[in-house]
């Protein structure tokens, strides 16, 4: 394989996105975020433990991206524990809890 038919492949891929209503759409850009549609979980592109899985070929498949954090917040996606542990902290926590004994 030529490096042209190399930069040719990259310039025919798009990526999975994900909208703030949740629908998927194909886009040549990749977006900021990683995510798995099937457990709607979010979280960096590098994250260890979803490059894990991609490794282990369960993954890629059900691979979604977002364009910025907030658009999978909306469509309903968590936060992943793996890299993201502040964020996973606060959204395992129960909102009643935060006001509870009022
Ligand atoms: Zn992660």
């Amino acid at each position: 394989m030529s490096q042209a038919d190399i930069n040719m492949s990259q310039l025919d891929q798009t990526f999975t996105l994900i909208g703030r209503s949740g629908e998927s759409y194909q886009s040549p850009v990749r977006g900021i975020l990683g995510g798995h549609r099937g457990n709607k979980i979010y979280g960096c592109l590098d994250c260890r433990a979803a490059l894990q899985a991609i490794a282990n070929g369960g993954y890629v498949k059900h691979r979604v991206f977002f364009p910025d954090e907030i658009t999978a917040i909306v469509a309903g996606y968590r936060p992943c524990a793996a890299c993201l542990p502040e964020k996973y902290a606060v959204w395992v926590r129960p909102a009643h809890e935060v006001s509870a004994g009022t």
